[in-house]
C-alpha cells in the first residue's frame, strides 16, 4: 500500500493527551498497511509565545535568529510525538526539516522550498517507522535554518505528499473542513464535501483562512488532493477534499468570503497613455505591497484615474509609493479611503453561466449597500463596500446563492453555457526542481469580446444591479466587470460581452443609464483581452509589474485590468492584441510551464 501524509496543526497537538490521540491515529493507519509520514506544528500557541519573547528582547530581531528560535517549536512537537508512538508500542523517528533535506532559499521567515530529498524518509519508512517531520522549516545552502512563514506546516505537508507521491494528504485541524464562508460571521455556513484547488485559492487569501495559500498552490501544481478534517471528531467525519473538482459544476457559486481590512487608493489626473500603470505598480512592487482590485477609469481630456485596494496595514507604505508615482506622472493626485472591505463570491461554475453578477449586486442593493468598486476574474466577483456594512453584505450574498444548502438542493438559476473542463495537473516529475517557483501556465489572447462603458455612474446602491439584470434578461454573457468610484464620487462601470452582443447590450444599457441619470454610454465593438495565468500569481508580487512593463515597452495602452489569485487580465485595443501577446510571451518566457 502507499504512503499517507498526516498533518497535525498546533491545536491538534496542544497537550500530552492530544499528542497521544494523534499518535494513535497514525498507528491505526499504519496498521491498515500504509506507510505514514506525520507533519507536526508547534504545540498550541507556542509559536506566538516565541514571537512574543523575541519582541521582549528586541524590537527588530534578526530574521535568521527568528528562524532559529521559531523552528524549535516544531522540534519539541516531533520529539514528543515520536515518544508517544514508542510508548504505544510502534516504531517512529522524528526529523527536522534539515535532516529530511528540505532545501529552501535564504529568505528567512518566508523561505520558499527549492527541493526535497526523499531518501532518508524512505529508508525509515522501509524500516517500519512512522516518520515524524517537523513542519514549517527547512535549511538553506549554508545550513541556516529557515522557516516558511506563519502557518507553513500545511505547505510542508503538501510538499512532502507531492515528492513522496503519497496516496493522500490529510490535514487534521480544529475545524470540520472548509466552509462556504466564515461560520463566525454567517452561522448558516455549510461545510463543503469537496472544493477545487482553484476555488480555494481564490477563497483563501480572501479571508477564508483555512489553509496556508502556498500549500494549496502546491496541491494544484502537483495534483495532490488535500483532505481537511477535524482531529477532534469521533465519527469519521469525511471533512473536505480539496482537489480537481468543485462540489457542483451546475451551481455557479461555491463560497463567499470577506477581506475586512482593505483600503482604496485613487491616483487621479494621470495621463491616459502607455507606461502609467507600469510607473505606479513598479513603485508599489518595490515596497512589496500586494495590490488587489485594480480599476482604471478613463476621464475627460485624456486623463485617467487609477484606483486599487491594498490591505489597510499596507496603507502608509502604499501612500508613500503612490505619491512618488504621482510626482513622476506630473501633477497626478493621490486620495484614499480606509474603512472599506471586500466581499467576494467564488465558483468554477460561474465561468460558464449568465445571471450571476446581477444576483450578487441585487442582493447588496436590497440591503441598501453601496458598491464602491467591482472587479472580476473567470471564477470570482469582488465588490468593495463600506466596512460597517461588510458583514451584512457577506450574509446577503451567502443567502442569495443558498450556500447553506447542499448544491443539489439549491434552485437552478441562470443559463448554462459550455462547461469548462477542470484544469489538468502539471506533470510532477518535471517540477521537482525549484518547486515553489512561479509557474505561468499560459498566456492567452481573447479577441471575442467587446466593451461597454457607462460613465458618471452616481455613487448610490442599486445601479449595477439594474444594469446587469437588464443585460442578463437578454441572456447576454458578461465576462469582465470593472467599476471604481473615483475622486469626485462618480464611477465608470465597464464590462465586456461577446462582440456580436455589443450593440444589443449597449442599447439596453443606454436605456437603463438614462433612467438612472448616468452619463453617456460608450462602446468598443471589439477589444482584446490578454490573460496571464498560473500558480503563485499573487504571492509572487511582480507579475503585474512585469505585465505592465512588457505592454508599456511595446507601446500598448492598458484600458482595463482585472487581477485575482491566479490571473492578470488586461484589456487593450483590438488591433494591439497580437503584439501584446507576443510582448507578454517574451516577458514571461523564463517561467512559462
Ligand atoms: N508553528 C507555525 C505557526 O504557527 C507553523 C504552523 O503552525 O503551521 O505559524
Ligand atoms: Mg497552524
Amino acid at each position: 500500500m502507499g504512503i499517507i501524509v498526516q498533518k497535525f496543526g498546533g491545536t491538534s497537538v496542544a497537550d500530552a493527551e492530544k499528542i497521544l490521540a494523534a499518535a494513535r491515529k497514525a498507528i491505526r493507519v499504519q496498521q491498515q498497511g500504509h506507510q505514514v509520514v506525520m507533519v507536526v506544528s508547534a504545540m498550541g500557541k507556542n509559536t506566538d509565545v516565541l514571537v512574543d519573547l523575541a519582541g521582549q528582547i528586541s524590537s527588530n530581531p534578526s530574521a535568521r535568529e527568528m528562524d532559529m528560535l521559531l523552528s524549535t517549536g516544531e522540534q519539541v512537537s516531533v520529539a514528543l510525538m515520536a515518544m508517544a508512538i514508542h510508548e504505544l508500542g510502534s516504531k517512529a523517528v522524528s526529523l527536522t526539516g534539515g535532516q529530511i533535506g528540505i532545501k529552501t532559499d535564504s529568505s528567512h521567515t518566508k523561505a520558499r522550498i527549492q527541493s526535497i530529498s526523499t531518501d532518508r524518509m524512505r529508508k525509515h519508512l522501509e524500516d517500519g517507522n512512522i516518520v515524524i517531520a517537523a513542519g514549517f522549516q527547512g535549511i538553506d545552502d549554508d545550513f541556516n535554518i529557515t522557516t516558511l512563514g506563519r502557518g507553513g506546516s500545511d505547505t510542508t505537508a503538501v510538499a512532502l505528499a507531492a515528492v513522496l507521491r503519497a496516496d493522500a494528504c490529510q490535514i487534521y485541524t480544529d475545524v470540520d473542513g472548509v466552509f462556504t464562508t466564515d461560520p463566525r460571521i454567517v452561522a448558516e455556513a455549510r461545510k463543503m464535501n469537496q472544493v477545487s484547488h482553484d476555488e480555494i485559492l481564490e477563497l483563501a487569501s480572501l479571508g477564508a483562512g483555512v489553509m496556508h495559500s502556498r500549500s494549496i498552490e502546491f496541491g494544484k501544481k502537483f495534483g495532490v488532493p488535500i483532505h481537511v478534517c477535524n482531529s477532534a471528531s469521533f465519527s469519521d467525519d469525511p471533512g473536505t477534499v480539496i482537489g480537481l473538482h468543485p462540489e457542483s459544476m451546475d451551481r455557479p457559486v461555491s463560497g463567499a468570503a470577506l477581506t475586512k481590512s482593505e483600503a482604496w487608493i485613487t491616483i487621479s489626473h494621470v495621463p491616459d497613455q502607455p507606461g502609467t500603470m507600469e510607473t505606479v505598480f513598479s513603485k508599489l512592487g518595490k515596497v512589496n505591497v500586494a495590490v488587489d482590485m485594480i480599476v482604471q477609469n478613463i476621464g475627460e481630456g485624456g486623463k485617467a484615474e487609477i484606483s486599487f485596494t491594498v490591505l489597510e496595514a499596507d496603507l502608509p507604505a502604499t501612500l508613500k509609493a503612490a505619491q512618488e508615482a504621482a510626482k513622476e506622472l506630473g501633477g497626478a493626485e493621490v486620495t484614499h479611503q480606509a474603512d472599506v472591505s471586500k466581499v467576494s463570491i467564488v465558483g468554477l461554475g460561474m465561468a460558464t453561466q449568465t445571471g450571476v453578477a446581477d444576483r450578487m449586486f441585487r442582493a447588496l442593493a436590497d440591503e441598501g449597500i453601496n458598491i464602491l468598486a467591482i472587479t472580476t476574474s473567470q471564477i470570482k466577483i469582488s465588490a468593495l463596500v463600506r466596512r460597517e456594512q461588510a458583514m451584512q453584505a457577506l450574509r446577503a450574498v451567502h443567502s442569495e446563492f443558498e450556500l447553506e444548502k447542499p448544491p443539489g438542493d439549491r434552485a437552478a438559476f441562470g443559463d448554462k453555457h459550455t462547461a469548462a473542463s477542470p484544469p489538468s495537473p502539471i506533470d510532477i516529475v518535471a517540477r521537482l526542481q525549484r518547486m515553489e517557483d512561479l509557474t505561468i501556465e499560459n498566456i492567452q489572447l481573447d479577441e471575442t469580446q467587446g466593451r461597454i462603458t457607462l460613465s458618471q455612474v452616481p455613487d448610490k446602491p442599486g445601479i449595477s444591479a439594474e444594469v446587469f439584470e437588464a443585460v442578463a434578461a437578454e441572456d447576454i454573457m458578461v465576462d469582465m466587470i470593472v467599476q471604481g468610484t473615483g475622486r469626485d464620487g462618480q464611477a465608470n462601470l465597464s464590462f465586456t460581452v461577446p462582440k456580436q452582443s455589443v450593440a444589443a447590450a449597449a442599447e439596453i444599457v443606454s436605456k437603463v443609464a438614462e433612467q438612472l441619470e448616468c452619463g453617456p454610454v460608450t462602446t468598443a465593438a471589439q477589444i482584446a483581452i490578454l490573460s496571464v495565468f498560473g500558480i503563485g500569481i499573487r504571492t509572487h508580487t511582480g507579475v503585474g509589474v512585469r505585465t505592465f512593463q512588457a505592454l508599456s515597452q511595446a507601446g500598448i495602452n492598458v484600458e482595463m485590468v482585472g487581477t485575482s489569485e491566479m490571473r492578470v487580465n488586461v484589456v487593450v485595443a483590438a488591433d494591439k492584441g497580437p503584439a501584446g501577446l507576443k510582448a507578454l510571451q517574451t516577458a514571461f518566457s523564463d517561467v512559462i510551464g
